[in-house]
């Protein structure tokens, strides 16, 4: 079945997928600390049906992770907003087009937060560990169009040295500290927004280079799947 929804085609069911069911996701976000309005529109547009299985397609806009398989999970929408909240500057304070430059993704996964952040960056750099995870989110994003995105399977926590420095660093998965290779290729006034801490509880904190030093605050409490060394 082909259906119009949001006026966007797509080949399931309309109940799922339908204006309805994002706006209520929209408004738990925006009830839960998420005050960017680009952001929360962003996660209205984004069809984050068409980035986890068919057979969980009915439970995508709700605010909870999903398996992607290889033990790996979608993050939670209101993860995502508040990471792409904490890159971006606040509203009002810049009039650049697109708000950020270059920006390093660690950990692409499906590729939806890739998805969300990209009309917000010049060009994103994502790294994931595993070949086969990658290859599926770089065919799905070229599906839908999203051109300013450029992959490398790797160690994300060598960074991307070739195109240091970064305006913003995000981190998917979390680490026991913040890797110093991360921390070099932050450019002056650039954001790093990462997971830090054991399994199952982490400090989500923003770095910022400031021109006294690296400024840490913590966000939030989050759980993220182990960054983990070396290639898979
Ligand atoms: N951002 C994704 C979720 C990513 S889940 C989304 O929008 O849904 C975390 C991802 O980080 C997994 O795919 C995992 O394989 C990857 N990962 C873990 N350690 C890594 C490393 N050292 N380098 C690159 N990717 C890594």
């Amino acid at each position: 079945m082909v259906a119009q929804v949001n006026g966007e085609a797509t080949t399931r069911g309309i109940g799922m997928t339908s204006a309805r069911t994002r706006d209520r996701l929209v408004q738990r976000l925006s009830e839960n600390g998420i005050t960017n309005t680009a952001v929360l529109e962003r996660i209205r547009s984004v069809p984050r049906h068409l980035f986890v299985d068919e057979a969980l397609a009915s439970r995508a806009y709700e605010d909870t992770a999903l398996p992607i398989g290889q033990g790996q999970t979608i993050s939670q929408p209101w993860v995502v907003a508040v990471m792409t909240q904490a890159l971006l500057p606040p509203p009002g304070s810049s009039s650049a087009v697109p708000p950020l430059g270059k920006v390093l993704e660690v950990g692409t996964g499906c590729g939806y937060q890739t998805a969300v952040l990209s009309p917000f960056a010049r060009q994103i750099f994502t790294i994931e560990r595993l070949a086969g995870i990658q290859r599926a989110a770089r065919t799905r994003l070229n599906d839908l169009g999203f051109g300013n995105i450029r992959y490398r399977h790797g160690d994300g926590f060598q960074g991307w040295p070739g195109q240091a420095p970064f305006d913003a660093i995000l981190v998917a998965a979390a680490p026991a500290e913040v890797p110093a290779a991360l921390l070099e290729q932050l450019a002056p006034g650039g954001r790093l927004v990462i997971p830090v801490g054991p399994s199952g509880q982490q400090d989500l904190l923003r770095v910022t280079r400031t021109p006294d030093g690296l400024q840490r605050e913590l966000l939030s409490q989050v759980s993220f799947v182990p960054l983990v060394e070396g290639m898979g």
